[in-house]
């Protein structure tokens, strides 16, 4: 029988968003995110692994069928494990770049995620077997053109929101936009606010983010999680930030204390997004928001 539960990537599902762009949806399934496959006529681009070595084997034997001999290079949208957490896999077969702020995620916090991601179940566990935290072949400042040949990829670091060191991967020629968990659909917003071991996140700033992006005009949107759509995928986001911000701070303006203020805007969330998933991340979204509360 499937184990439901288990994140394992589906190459089989691979599907194109426009020529020579795949995208491997994550299908539903939890701590699988969207998986892009960008290629040009020298050189090949994957965005994100999979969680763990045997997810990012499978990511790289489809993404080398798809080069067909053209170079491979690896860049992730943060360092979540499930998005980098499979980048060892690539060592000696793709070159993998990422920004600096994320560079320094992978380094500081890298270790205690899989230390956590380990602790939430046997299955996680066994897909994180053997994983080190990822070490990046380039690190690169500002924004990062990436030339694959006859296309080339803007790589852009947003500034903190979903983590500090969050990047998006634009392809112009195509208006094709991934943007790891700074969007993701049919579900609350992940807001990975965990007190004392880290306070990255910033819904503020997230916000700001998505009207940055959404003001460059993508056409088409790679969420790190659900499904691929339009400009609304990031307007949707920014909306419901929106709503936990307001709900947030008119309660936190009545003095009631942080887990009263997280239940009550927990059940008018839900009775707005019924058929969402990830209720859970409202509770740390609200503690973010009181925190950030001036
Ligand atoms: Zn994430």
């Amino acid at each position: 029988m499937t184990d439901l539960t288990d994140p394992a990537v589906r190459v089989s599902g691979a599907r194109e968003l426009a020529a020579d762009l795949l995208v491997i949806p994550n299908a539903g399934v939890d701590l699988v995110p969207n998986i892009g496959v960008v290629g040009g006529t020298e050189a090949v681009l994957v965005v994100d692994t999979g969680i763990g070595t045997a997810n990012a084997a499978e990511v790289l034997a489809f993404a080398t069928e798809v080069a067909n001999g053209r170079r491979l290079y690896l860049t992730t949208t943060h360092f979540h494990p499930e998005h980098a957490f499979g980048a060892q896999v690539f060592a000696g077969a793709a070159t993998y770049l990422v920004n600096r702020d994320q560079a320094a995620d992978l380094a500081t916090k890298g270790t205690g995620y899989l230390d956590m991601f380990r602790g939430l179940g046997e299955v996680i566990a066994r897909r994180l077997d053997g994983v080190r935290v990822p070490a990046p072949d380039v690190v690169y400042d500002g924004t990062h053109d990436l030339d694959l040949g006859g296309r080339t990829v803007r790589l852009r670091p947003t500034g903190r929101g979903h983590t500090r060191g969050d990047q998006v991967v634009e392809v112009p020629d195509a208006g094709v936009l991934f943007t790891g968990d700074l969007a993701e659909t049919g579900q609350f917003a992940i807001l990975p606010w965990f007190p004392p071991h880290d306070t990255d996140v910033t819904a503020i700033g997230w916000l700001a983010v998505l009207d940055r992006l959404l003001a460059a005009g993508p056409r088409t949107v790679v969420p790190g999680h659900g499904e691929v759509g339009g400009p609304a995928v990031l307007t949707d986001v920014r909306d419901y930030l929106r709503e936990l911000r307001d709900e947030t701070w008119r309660r936190r303006d009545s003095g009631l204390d942080v887990a009263a203020i997280a239940a009550e805007v927990r059940e008018v969330l839900v009775e707005r997004h019924p058929e969402w998933a990830g209720r859970e991340w409202i509770e740390p979204g609200v503690g973010c928001l009181c925190a950030e509360h001036s």
